[in-house]
């Protein structure tokens, strides 16, 4: 349909502008990055070296998401074959140090999952923003689990790829459930860019899959359902 092409177009051109911004941002805080490496091989008072750290550590923070929400539209040529417990298991270490300081449990069970053929970097985006959305829904503790199955819908159907991403934080309320996918959406300020489920939803469509979320913010059953399934 016509409105589909426009916002297509939209993805387009957000996804150049995107690049370009990642980049701009990328290259002053290699700047930053390196003065403060500098900074801390010399002798320094113990309360600035732990602002120097903590300047470090925020950089890092700035140019993964610089990096990880925003590059992927530099994308590669052809698809690849991608093993999904190995991605999974990636995208979960990248993410060790900041699930302990927060009190979050981490555990995947995506052995059985045959390899996925997609675009490098596109199912792995999917499952960062994903993650990243668990881990700030997290913020006093929780669990987050990650399952990756085949499974076949009726018998004769292709095999689907499912991958189901579980948190028990805080949850969303009907209002932010309705407009998740909206671009610029985001409840956390500043600290949010309310790209991440929008381009989550682009790139699931790109790769024909779909998207089901369930989610509460009722004590009793608070938490995030994310079901991603895809054609093998
Ligand atoms: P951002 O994370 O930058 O805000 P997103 O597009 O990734 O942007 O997410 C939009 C909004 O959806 C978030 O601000 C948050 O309110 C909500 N959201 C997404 N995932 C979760 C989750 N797992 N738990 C609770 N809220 C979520």
């Amino acid at each position: 349909s016509e409105r589909a092409l426009l916002q297509n177009e939209k993805l387009a051109s957000v996804g150049r502008m995107a690049s370009s911004i990642a980049h701009e941002i990328n290259n002053p805080l290699e700047a930053v990055t390196n003065l403060l490496y500098i900074l801390q091989s010399h002798p320094l008072p113990a309360e600035s070296l732990e602002l120097v750290t903590m300047a470090q550590e925020e950089l890092a923070r700035v140019s993964q998401i610089a990096t990880q929400t925003l590059r992927f539209y530099k994308q590669s040529s052809s698809r690849v074959p991608v093993d999904v417990e190995t991605l999974v298991q990636s995208v979960l270490a990248l993410y060790r140090s900041r699930f302990a300081n927060a009190g979050i449990t981490a555990s995947s069970d995506c052995k059985r999952a045959s390899p996925f053929r997609c675009f490098d970097g596109e199912i792995r985006q999917i499952i960062v923003n994903l993650v990243a959305n668990a881990f700030d829904a997290m913020k006093s503790g929780g669990t987050l689990t990650i399952r990756c199955r085949d499974t076949i819908l009726f018998s004769g159907s292709r095999p689907e790829l499912r991958i189901t991403i579980a948190d028990t934080g805080t949850g969303m309320d009907s209002s932010t459930l309705r407009r998740l996918f909206e671009p610029f959406f985001t409840t956390k300020g500043i600290g949010g860019t309310g790209l991440g489920m929008w381009i989550t939803q682009d790139l699931v469509n790109k790769n024909a899959g779909r998207v089901r979320v369930r989610s509460s913010v009722k004590p009793e059953k608070r938490g995030t359902v994310f079901v991603l399934t895809f054609p093998h």
